[in-house]
């Protein structure tokens, strides 16, 4: 039985504006509750008031006011939408400089696999308390940039792009925390993953995520066409990982060599891609559901795929496997479980 009932699904239209509006007019308490637990969280494992935070986060917005305008509109539609301070919301989305050190390392796995199209399985870790605060958005937007609609598993209060994603040009996105070394005031990654979620095509990806003042790393896995590929991005530099086999796996650690030692390396992570590996390497031709069974996976625990939330809280242990996302881009399906992955069942949704 899944621990948490399943994420709610909201559909949204419009420009950014109007999008971030109709996401703060459904979730408004739920928005409020995240930032009510963020003050809370702040000043326990960071001795910081909210006011402080936002005065170290401050430094970044002109950063996105100037390369990413749309995404401070759909910020600003949201605060609009429940009647709060943008500066809330902006805290929210710019303040992984604060934990990402203590907490990015312990996350996610993301497994590709090719079988009659190319997958991408995706666990969603984060913080146990955040188990049922996601939802899942389908937007349908319209900007002077662009017009397209994307499906997004999504966090109360921050901008879609942080967890799984797939757009109606058949482009799908993950991403994987990672704490990169040269952090510094930039764009947040919370703005990067939006715009790169919207892309065409791999090399859009890169040359968006590539030509942002970028705050801070972090691994966007990305599906398209006939590849998949990790874009492996510290502040300063990235890279493309190609895998040229029928599959790949990536965790919450640089792999590439040109990356590697810029970003912190935990043994969680490092544990997590083996296991993964090993899996794949146990069958020739793995049918779609052995990806299910990679991501339910509990060797090596405490450093497994699957991270019971409940077990988790109960020993309390901070970061859990919150739900799990699998993408077929060629079909547009977007297949979502909420809770453990070793527990519960994935629910198939379709972008038109
Ligand atoms: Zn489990």
């Amino acid at each position: 039985m899944a621990e948490f009932p399943k994420f709610e699904y909201l559909k949204a239209k419009g420009d950014n504006l109007e999008i971030g509006r109709i996401v703060g007019k459904a979730f408004g308490d739920q928005i409020v509750s995240v930032i009510e637990y963020m003050r809370s969280f702040y000043l326990k494992e960071f001795n910081l008031s909210f006011d402080q935070a936002f005065k170290l986060a401050e430094s970044r917005l002109s950063f996105v006011k100037k390369e990413l305008p749309q995404f401070v509109e759909e910020l600003q539609g949201m605060a609009q939408g429940i009647g709060i301070s943008f500066n809330d919301l902006f805290l929210l989305n710019s303040d992984e400089f604060l934990y990402e050190q203590k907490f990015a390392s312990k996350g996610c796995t993301d497994v590709f696999l090719k079988t009659d199209g190319l997958l991408v399985g995706h666990t969603e870790d984060w913080l146990a308390d955040f188990g049922n605060r996601m939802f899942i958005l389908e937007a349908d937007v319209s900007n002077k940039f662009d017009s397209l609609s994307f499906i997004a598993l999504t966090y109360f209060g921050r901008l879609p792009g942080y967890s799984a994603n797939l757009n109606s040009h058949g482009f799908a996105s993950t991403s994987n925390g990672v704490h990169a070394f040269d952090f510094k005031p930039g764009v947040p990654k919370a703005f990067v993953n939006r715009y790169v979620l919207e892309s065409g095509s791999m090399k859009e990806a890169v040359r968006k995520a590539g030509s942002l003042s970028r705050a801070s790393g972090g691994t966007l896995n990305l599906v398209q066409g006939t590849e998949f590929a990790s874009l492996e991005l510290s502040a300063n530099q990235f890279e493309l990982l190609k895998y040229s086999q029928d599959r790949g796996v990536h965790t919450n650690h640089f792999i590439s060599s040109a990356m590697n030692s810029l970003g912190t390396q935990s043994e969680n992570s490092i544990k997590r891609l083996e296991r993964a590996n090993q899996m794949l390497n146990m069958v020739k031709q793995p049918p779609e559901s052995f990806l299910h069974s990679i991501l339910a996976d509990h060797e090596n625990a405490p450093h497994s795929i699957c991270s019971h939330s409940a077990d988790l809280i109960a020993k309390q242990k901070k970061s859990a496997t919150l739900g799990a996302v699998m993408i077929d881009p060629s079909k547009k399906r977007f297949s979502v479980l909420t809770g453990s992955p070793c527990r519960g069942k994935f629910i198939d949704y379709y972008l038109k």
